[in-house]
């Protein structure tokens, strides 16, 4: 038997991590500021405990261009590096000098926001380098160092002269990563990654005009003045407390996230946990409209204000993706397939932190203002009815808030509608039926006619309103939901005084076959209905079962019933006065006259009546006022 250990040869990993540790490579300054950032924060840390005496200013961070010599520099004030130093944290491939540090100051930095993590950060500088330079010089009484490497394994270490205290990284670009020689591009990415880092990261200068002081004379011009252009607002929004922000502050901050965004959000939720993770953030609830799949994948990802990415998906429930702002956490391992993260525990306490978080905060939204919860409700319902079918745990809570609005403008919960319905809206099972509408336009002879007889209609009108119709039958007893379409109200609603048939079944059976002759070619089946006189002589309505299953089908569900045709029904009003006069019409023709007009309304109420059919139909209502 034999132990040993497995020989990990430099000159065969190091291309390996230059070519394949980001797919990414415009990471690479996101990582070398990051590592400035760090260098800064522990000078910061080292002072405020003590270990660094004296003044330390203001540091910030600096980037220069020179296209010339064609060398992009970072440049820092912080801690800096002896020799020894540079030897531990850059020669020694993924040992990283974050993680040592938080080890060392644990009882005092853990909060610190230190950013490193790996010890591999720094290398991606030869993603887009030939040759990379560290001159840095450390906090502490030590002579300065200069490393060079040109990428090979082998590095030269020599001594510097360099004074002041910090660490500059120069980066010889390489011929085909040019473009991070251009200003326009490195700005991009600085505003991308870096726009909300901790410390202030300077990009040239730019020109100012000063104001001009009070009752100066109209005519003076404003003097200008040369500053620092800084690239990044290091104290963003979501790092302070909600007592330190007004309204104005989230609203200010949520221009800042989305620059060409003019809309005003209806409302945010500001998150920050500690235990048993970190977490911090701003969620906003912009307005969405019913194509929700443009508007998805708007939240950003930082890791301690460093921008990661903005595709959270895993990482909130789908329904939340809806929503805008940013989340902050050092606790989710982004370094991991997106199905695994998933699984991951730690990333399902943060998802389910943020659904309650967010069912919370429209509890007390509607708690507080009932009237101004209502009038959002048609622009945040979609996330709300998302949620409610995605997310059991959300769809207990949602049972507060969730509204459902009547075709009168009023906006019920699920219990005041059940209690406004219940004696009044049951069928021959005892079921609650509770009618609905998906457009008001379109179905307005049913609404109306529904509304005549005293009962209540919902407009229900959002895309996936079918699925979570199918839940809340699925998880209410004795429900059953009936777009207002699907059969004749006396059919879907029991009465306790029947209608009696103005005819007798004598006559149902000689009129039955008469219609059906005429309806035939559209494939209608015929069904006498003994309905209010007042309601139409002929109703076409599509069986609710069979709508469903052609909805289910369109969202994607299976093709096993190949393209279903659409099906009616065509219910016969026996009741109705041009009913009788059908059967009492002896003439055939007149007859089939009358019938064929009374189809066209029925189809014209269901928007069914066109092209040659619409045209003949004009023609005969024209005859008719002749
Ligand atoms: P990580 O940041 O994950 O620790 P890196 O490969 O990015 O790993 O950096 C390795 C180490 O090199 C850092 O932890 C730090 O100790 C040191 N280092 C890198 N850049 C600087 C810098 N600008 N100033 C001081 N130390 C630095
Ligand atoms: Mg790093």
């Amino acid at each position: 038997m034999s132990k040993g250990k497995i020989n990990v040869a430099v000159e065969n990993i190091f291309p390996l991590i230059k070519k394949f540790l980001y797919s990414d490579h415009e990471i690479f300054l996101r990582e070398l500021i990051s590592n400035a950032t760090d260098a800064t924060t522990k000078l910061a840390h080292l002072s405020s405990i003590g270990e660094i005496k004296g003044d330390i200013g203001l540091p910030k961070i600096e980037i220069k261009i020179d296209s010339k010599k064609k060398t992009l520099r970072v440049i820092d004030q912080g801690v800096g590096m002896s020799m020894d130093e540079v030897n531990k944290y850059i020669n020694e491939v993924a040992f990283s000098g974050a993680e040592e540090f938080l080890e060392k100051y644990k009882d005092t930095a853990q909060d610190s926001g230190i950013i490193g993590h790996f010890g591999l950060g720094f290398y991606s500088a030869f993603m887009v380098a030939d040759k990379v330079e560290i001159i840095t010089k450390s906090h502490q009484k030590e002579t300065g160092a200069h490393w060079t490497c040109d990428g090979s394994p082998e590095y030269n270490l020599v001594k510097s002269d360099k004074k002041e205290r910090g660490t500059e990284v120069i980066l010889h670009i390489s011929k085909d990563s040019k473009e991070f020689l251009e200003e326009s591009r490195i700005r991009e990415l600085l505003v991308k990654y870096n726009k909300f880092m901790p410390i202030p990261i300077k990009l040239g200068t730019k020109e100012v005009e000063i104001p001009l002081p009070e009752g100066a004379p109209e005519d003076q011009k404003p003097e200008k003045e040369t500053i620092d252009d800084i690239i990044n607002n290091s104290n963003p929004a979501w790092t302070k407390t909600p007592k330190e922000l007004s309204d104005d502050d989230y609203n200010s901050f949520y221009r800042e996230l989305y620059p060409n965004q003019f809309e005003t959000p209806l409302f945010n939720i500001h998150l920050n946990v500690d235990y048993p993770f970190h977490l911090t953030g701003i969620l906003y609830f912009p307005k969405i409209n019913n194509d929700i799949n443009v508007q998805k994948d708007r939240i950003q990802l930082y890791q301690n204000q460093v921008f990661v990415t903005d595709n959270v998906e895993g990482i909130v429930p789908e329904f939340l993706t809806l929503l805008r702002g940013v989340i902050d956490s050092p606790d989710i391992p982004l370094n991991v397939s997106r199905s695994y993260l998933q699984a991951d525990g730690a990333v399902k306490k943060i998802s389910n932190y943020i659904t309650r978080k967010v069912g919370d905060k429209l509890s007390s939204l509607f708690k507080k203002d009932r009237k101004a919860f209502e009038e959002k409700w048609n622009d945040i319902k979609v996330v709300i009815e998302y949620g409610m079918l995605s997310e059991d745990k959300f769809f207990e809570k949602a049972e507060k808030f969730a509204l459902y609005p009547t075709t009168k403008g009023e906006f019920l919960t699920y219990g005041e509608l059940e209690e406004k319905i219940k004696t009044t809206q049951t069928d021959k099972d005892d079921k609650l039926v509770i009618l609905y509408t998906s457009n008001i336009e379109e179905q307005h002879s049913y609404i109306s006619s529904a509304e005549d007889k005293g009962y209540t209609v919902l407009l229900l009108d959002s895309p996936i309103i079918s699925h979570l119709i199918q839940k809340m039958e699925g998880s209410k007893d004795k429900i059953s939901f009936a777009r207002v379409d699907g059969d004749s109200i006396e059919n879907l609603i029991k009465k306790d005084e029947v209608i009696i048939s103005k005819l007798s079944d004598k006559e149902k059976e000689k009129l039955k076959p008469m219609i059906e002759e005429i309806v035939k070619e559209n494939g209608y089946i015929v069904q006498m209905e003994s309905m209010d006189s007042k309601s139409l002589p002929f109703v076409l309505a599509q069986p609710e079962f069979m709508r469903r299953m052609k909805e289910m089908q369109q969202n994607g569900g299976s093709g096993m019933m190949g393209n279903m045709p659409e099906m009616y029904t065509l219910l016969v009003n026996t009741n109705h006065e041009l009913i009788s006069d059908i059967l009492k019409t002896k003439a055939a023709k007149k007859r089939e006259r009358l019938i064929i007009q009374a189809l066209d309304l029925a189809k014209l109420s269901q928007g069914l009546l066109k092209g040659e059919a619409l045209t003949k139909f004009l023609q005969r209502s024209l005859d008719l006022i002749k």
